[in-house]
This record gives structure tokens, sequence and C-alpha cells, in this order.
């Protein structure tokens, strides 16, 4: 004898109810089955909408009770397309005496928890009627027996409780006399000793299959359902979770009792005592291993075994010193939460017995904060204890496994994860048996806490970071094609699953949870981009809440920059090439670097020196190990070094200008390189991450532009002063030629004191054969007082400077 269970989506269309029916004659082939099924696929939560509706005097019940009659009549016809009338006359009969019940409710506004049963009891009366009399259109040797007349339970209606003296001899009795090669049964439906019609609670059909496979003694109970077994989290929520291969009774019960769903809480019971283990499959890939439920468990030491979740929950706290030493509180509290029926999920007391917190179902909270300011009303009029606390919106994460007790620093791991991606705990409990370890945390970071900790425990370390990209340019651009390149080496080599998970230009932006494919980045920006704002994109990356999410921006904008502190204070890491908020007021730059302390977030601008020159880098990494910098001597623009490398006197200052700005070695205004404010803000920038506190006003800036030059109001303006002033030019360039020299725009960090410049560096020096664009940085140290350590190559293109914010982003990573 074989117990098998169908699932609602298992039996949710007539395609699916086809699989069911072949896995069915499969088996009867060897052994006599016993099938339990649920209503249809959604039916159940239909039938108690229609009653709402009906109860609450909306006619629209009638509506939704079409679309119910419409859904079974399609399937019957779908399965048995010839010679159904029969059938169909059954089906619309009891569709009939449905329609009547919900009439009822209507009539009489009452929906109670009595007729609620009554009501979605239809869906599990009709859909096995159904598959019986599929089964035998195709010649099976079937039968659909009412299991009501069965499963005998009391009068709690909605959740009853089994009488099992009654319903095991029921039972026994059945099949002994039965002759069928298979047998269908309604799950979740019973009826009381008094003969009332009653349910097991919602899910319940799996209960259903364990009361009939534990009556009967048989090897295996089967639970065929949508997934293929119970998984290391709910697969629906966390793409990555795998199916576990075997579990413990007691892992299994505290995994569905922590909320998969997979599997209904009380199915445990009645097999654990026979030891009859529970194999769940999935009906839409019959081939996959699924998951064995027994006593022996797994044999793997992994000691967390499953991540999962339950909605729903209101936290109450009871506090006050008057609860201090004084006994009797938590019993006076607990009896009170019983008299009103609140199943009490999760409770924490404060040693200093200060506070009793506990969660509970939210649709209970009003009926319990109600039940317990009333009983504590004297103590709470005397100020002894504050009026009971409710917060809502929230649910518990737990993570499960029998072996947790013996591994240690589980729940470091687990809270540290958590803490990490700024998710705030508001309650957390341990059982002493160590198999479970819970968190309350705010509803709407679920997703996100589940798919961390799945990563932590059951993802062999691959870290997964959420990259949102502002400003796709010309260095943005080279950065998504870097990524996209780069991704598959990065997850086999350094363990990092590198995703790009929001784009935006100045017009579009575009965002995907699970990562943008990059295939066609720029034409779906384009098209299916939503207007770009920059608050609309901040909010957009907070409101997505993914796990190790950096935000990279990629323009010279300060108004982005002026949103980084909003980043950072949400536990997102800032990687800029954008300069401006790093050489902002000093306060401002404090600020930031202190908020990516506080809030763990990193923030990272190697390239705003030296573009992908590891400058910032290596200054970070020479101070970290102690040593201090007494001057650093540098040419840090390379666009000034591309001008006068290019400028001499067979060519024109203008063209040169022009030239560099052409090939994108310039600032959008060329102003702000050729005056020296860019070079400035770069040894600003040093200055600082040397330990040196100064304001950009600090630093000394000698200019080499012409009065007018300096003066224009606009670009335009500005290149007509480079043609006018031709002469000063040539005149800077002459001088130095006679000196032996050749022109360089030098910064320098000395003492404390920082200056920019244009100066006549000599044959000999380092920078006298400073090529091209390229930069170089000497620091010296007290560990490099006489040669020092120096940093050279190409300091600006968009090449240099999309890898050098890719550097930023795989150092977040291996973090
Ligand atoms: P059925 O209708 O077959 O009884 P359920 O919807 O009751 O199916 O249960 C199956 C669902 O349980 C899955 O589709 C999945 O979304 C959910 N689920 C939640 N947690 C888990 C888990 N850890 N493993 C597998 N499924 C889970
Ligand atoms: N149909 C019932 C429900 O949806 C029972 C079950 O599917 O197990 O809760
Ligand atoms: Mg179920």
């Amino acid at each position: 004898m074989k117990v098998l269970k169908f699932g609602g989506t298992s039996v949710g269309s007539s395609k699916n109810i086809t699989n069911v029916v072949s896995i069915l004659t499969k088996y009867a082939q060897t052994d006599k089955v016993i099938c339990v099924v649920s209503a249809v696929g959604g039916i159940t939560d239909k039938l108690l909408e229609a009653g709402q509706l009906a109860q609450s005097k909306n006619s629209a019940y009638t509506d939704a009770f079409t679309n119910i009659k419409n859904i079974h009549i399609n399937i019957v016809k779908e399965l048995i397309p010839t010679d159904n009338e029969a059938v169909i006359n059954y089906v619309n009969t009891k569709l009939e005496a449905l329609k009547n019940l919900l009439d009822g409710i209507y009539l009489i506004n009452e929906l109670s928890p009595k007729t609620s049963d009554k009501l979605v009891s239809f869906g599990e009366l009709l859909s096995s009627y159904i598959i019986g009399e599929t089964l035998k259109s195709q010649g099976a040797n079937a039968e659909r027996k009412n299991s009501q007349e069965l499963i005998t339970t009391n009068s709690n209606f909605t959740k009853a409780e089994v009488n099992y003296t009654i319903t095991n001899s029921n039972i026994q009795e059945y099949f002994e006399n039965s002759t069928f090669d298979i047998t269908i049964l309604p799950g979740f439906i019973s009826k009381s000793v008094t003969g009332e019609i009653t349910t097991l609670g919602r899910g319940g059909s799996d209960f259903t299959a364990a009361i009939v496979a534990a009556a009967l003694k048989v090897e295996q109970l089967e639970i065929w359902t949508d997934v293929s077994g119970m998984y290391t989290a709910n697969p629906k929520m966390v793409k990555q979770a795998l199916p576990i291969n075997k579990l413990s009774y007691q892992e299994a019960m505290e995994l569905s009792h922590f909320g998969a769903k997979v599997l209904y809480p009380p199915t445990v019971q009645p097999v654990l005592s026979l030891q009859i283990p529970i194999h769940i499959k999935n009906t839409l890939e019959p081939d996959a291993v699924g998951t064995i439920i027994s006593k022996d468990g797994s044999n793997v030491n992994n000691a967390a075994k499953g991540i999962t979740n339950i909605s729903n929950i209101a936290l109450l706290t009871l506090q006050g010193n008057g609860m201090v030493g004084i006994p009797g509180f938590s019993r006076r509290l607990f009896q009170t939460l019983a008299q009103e029926k609140i199943n009490v999920i999760l409770i924490t007391q404060a040693s200093s017995e200060h506070s009793i917190c506990f969660g509970i179902d939210e649709k209970d909270a009003v009926a319990a904060k109600s039940a317990i300011d009333a009983e504590f009303e004297n103590e709470i009029s005397l100020n002894k204890i504050d009026p009971i606390l409710v917060e809502s919106n929230l649910s518990i994460i737990a993570l499960i496994g029998d072996s947790m007790k013996s591994h240690q620093g589980i729940s470091g791991k687990m809270f540290s994860a958590l803490g990490k991606n700024n998710i705030n705990i508001r309650a957390i409990a341990q059982g002493a048996s160590e198999r479970n370890i819970s968190a309350i945390i705010a509803q709407n970071d679920v997703k996100k806490a589940l798919n961390i900790l799945h990563e932590v425990f059951f993802e062999g370390n691959i870290k997964q970071l959420n990259v949102f990209i502002t400003g796709v340019g010309n260095v943005g651009e080279r950065l998504v094609e870097q990524i996209k390149q780069q991704r598959k080496y990065l997850k086999d080599n350094l363990k990092i699953n590198l995703r790009v998970a929001g784009l935006s230009n100045s017009r579009k932006m575009l965002f995907d949870t699970d990562g943008l494919s990059l295939k066609n980045w720029k034409e779906q920006l384009e098209q299916d981009g939503e207007t770009a704002t920059l608050e609309g994109f901040y909010e957009s990356v907070k409101k997505l809440n993914l796990r190790n999410s950096v935000f990279v921006d990629v323009t010279a904008n300060k108004d982005v920059a002026d949103l980084y502190a909003k980043y950072l204070k949400q536990s997102i890491a800032v990687v800029a090439c954008n300069k401006i908020a790093c050489s902002s007021k000093l306060e401002k730059y404090k600020e930031l670097k202190q908020l990516s302390y506080k809030y763990n977030a990193p923030y990272l601008f190697e390239t705003n020196v030296g573009a992908g020159l590891p400058v910032i880098d290596t200054l970070n990494n020479l101070i970290a190990s102690g040593d201090k910098v007494t001057s650093i001597q540098a040419v840090l623009s390379g666009s000034l070094n591309f001008v006068f490398n290019n400028f001499n006197d067979t060519t024109k200052f203008y063209d040169v200008v022009k030239q560099a700005a052409a090939e994108g070695y310039t600032e959008p205004d060329p102003r702000i390189d050729l005056s020296g404010v860019d070079v400035a803000r770069k040894i600003l920038i040093l200055a600082r991450e040397s330990g040196t506190e100064m304001n950009l006003e600090d630093i000394e800036n000698t200019p080499f532009l012409s009065e007018s030059g300096l003066k224009s109001d606009t670009v335009a303006d500005f290149y007509e002063t480079l043609v006018a002033d031709e002469a000063h030019y040539q005149a800077l360039y002459a001088s130095a030629k006679a000196n032996n020299s050749q022109l360089k725009y030098v910064a320098e960090f000395n003492e404390g004191k920082a200056k920019v410049g244009l100066k006549e560096i000599p044959e000999g020096h380092p920078f006298y054969n400073l090529e091209g664009k390229d930069n170089i940085v000497m620091f010296y140290t007290q560990r490099y007082p006489e040669q020092p350590m120096i940093i050279k190559g190409a300091g600006a293109g968009a090449d240099v400077t999309a890898s050098g914010l890719f550097a930023d982003i795989i150092r977040i990573g291996n973090n």
C-alpha cells in the first residue's frame, strides 16, 4: 500500500492533473495506491474570498462564485472531453449547493468558523471527485472515498483536533475491505463526532495523508508538490536555494513551524512514532530526488540546514520597573493570551526582568493588546508597568539545523552578516536545543535577509555584489563592458558574483533585482528605462534593498555627490570617480568618512587621483602600516601634461587645448583643468588621506593663464582668449626652453602645506621625461626618506579610469 498526497498546484490545471494521473497509474501497476488531494490550486482562498464578500453584503460574491464554477467545469471538459454529462451534472449539483450556501451567508451576513469550514470543504470535495472520475474514464480501477467518513475530530472549527481512536479504526476497516487499485481521498476535510463538517487547518491535506499513512502503517508517505523537496530556503524568495536531500523529523518540524510551507507542521506527528519516512517529491519533475525526512536525518555535517521566515508578525512588549523581582507577571501574561486562544510564536525576556517581548500573528495584535491592558489595568494605573507596546509589519527569520549546537560561532556569523547589511534586529530567540536561532526583523528586509544568510551559510562563500551605476557616458560605458567581460572570471576565481542591478544616464534609468543581463544594455536602457532623476535613482536602490549594494558615481556632478551621505546611511557602499565630495569642505569629507565607518559601508574613490593608478590605496596602506608622509611631489593632471607635452613654438596653445578636449583628457569645462583647480583638488585629497586637515582655500595656486583667460565667463569666451593670448603662452614656453627645461604642472605637499603651479623642470628630474598624459606621484615618507616611492603611468582616459572604478568595486567584494 502506498500513500501519496498531491497539493493544490499539482492539481491546479488539467495539464497538471494529467501528470498526477500518469504517476498514479504507474504506481498502481505494482501496489495499491491511496491518493490524498488538495483543492484545485488557489480554490480554498477563492472560496474564503467569496464567503467574505457575501458576509459583507457585497454582491460581487456571485462573480467570485462564477469564477470558481468556470474553473471546475473547464477542468472537467478538458480532462473528460467526451461522455461527460453525468460528471458535469454532479459537479453542477455540488456547485449549486455551494451557491446556496453563499446566498445564505449573504442573507444573514454572517460567516462563522463552522460555516467557513462547510464553505471550504467544497474545494477538496470537487477536486477529489473530478480526479476520481478522470481515472475511471481512463479505465482505472479507481474510486473516490469521502474522507469525512473516515477522519473524525472535535468541534474546533478551522483547526480541528483528530480523534485517533475512531479515525484509525475507520481507516483500517475501510481499506481492509477495499478492492480498488486507486482510492482518491479529499485532504483537509473531516467531520466532528457530532457529524458537523470540520477542517484540519490551512495546508492540512498533508496532515490527512500522514493520518492515513500512520493508520495503515505504510512504509513511506509521499508528499507531491510544486518544488523538488524541502529547500535550504523558500525557492520563491531565494533563487540559489537548493533541495535538502535528507532531514530529521525534528529538523523538518522546525523548518515547517518556522515557515517552510511545503510541509504542514502537524504532518510529522502521526508518522514520527512509527518512524514512517516522508518523501517530498515534485509533480512537475517526477525524476528529481526530493527530500527524505526520517529519524536518521542527514549524515552531512552541515550545521545549518535551512532558513525560513514567518511574515505578518507583531512584536508586543510588556515593560515597567514594577515587574522586577516580582513573580507571576509572565504567568498572568501568558495565561491571558491562552484564554484569548492567541498563539505565541517567540518569546524573549531580558535578565533584568524589566521587560518581556513576544511575537504573535499580526491579526491577533489588537485582541492581545486589549486583553493584556485589561489584565494589568491596576498596575498600569499605578505606573508600575507601561501599557503594552505593539509593533507591526515584522517578520521572523530562523536558521535551523540539528547540529548547530555543536558548532561555535553560528549566531555570530548570522548576526554579523545581517548587521553588515543594515538589517535591524528587533528581538532574538535561541532555544536551549539550539536547533533554531530566530530573529525578528522588518517585513521589508525579509527577502534581503534570507538571501544574505543563504549566501553566508549555503553558497560556498560566493559573495553577491549588486552594483548601481549612475553616469554611463564614456567612462561608465567602459566600466559596464569590463564588468560584462570579467563576470565569469570573478565568480570562478574570486568568488564574487558581480551583478549590475541598476544603470542610469542623465535621461533614463533601468533596474533589475536579478541583475541586468547586460547583453544589449544600451538599447534596453533607452527602450525600457524610466525617466531618470537622482533622487528617483536613490529611492529605487533603497527600495530594492539588495544585499552588498554598491552605488557607483561616474559623473562629475555635484548633485550626485550630495547624495552619498544618504546612500551610506542605508549601508550602501559608494564608489566614485567624481572628486567633488572628497575635495569639498573638510566637514563634508569627514562626515562621509564617519558615515562609511558607522554604517559599515565602504566609500572608495581611488580614481579621484591618477585615474586607474593605485595612488590612494598605496597611500592608505603606508599610513595603515604606521608610516608617515613627509612630502608629496606630483604631476597629477593628465590633461595639463598632454597640453604642455604637445605645446611648443610650432603649435598653437588653442589647438593643443582643443585636441586635449576632443580626446576626452579634460573636464567638460577645460578651465577646471587649466586653472589648476582640478590638480588642487587632487593634492587636497592626498593631503587629507595623509592625515592633514585642510581645505581647498588653503592650497596656494599660482595661475599660468592669461588675465583675460582667468576672467572669462563662458567656455566659448575662454577659448577665444586662448587665441588672443597666444603670445602669453609662447612666452612661457620660450622661458622654459631657454633654461633647458620642460613645462610641467606640479602639485606639492610639504610639512602640512600644499601648492600647485606651472614649473620649469630641469633635465634629470624624474618629471622631465614624463610623456603624453602620464601622471607621477612621489611619496617621501619616514620609511622612504631619500628615494621616494614612485607611482607612474597613464593618469587619464576612459579605460584606465573604468578599471580603477572596477578595482574599487572588487575591493568591496573582497572585504
Ligand atoms: P501544495 O499546494 O503542494 O501543498 P504549498 O504551496 O503548500 O504546496 O507548499 C509548496 C510551497 O512552499 C513552495 O512552492 C514554496 O514556495 C514554499 N516553500 C516555503 N519554504 C520552502 C522551503 N524551505 N522549501 C521548499 N518550499 C518552500
Ligand atoms: N486546500 C487547503 C488549503 O489551501 C488544504 C491544502 O491545500 O493542504 O489550505
Ligand atoms: Mg501545502
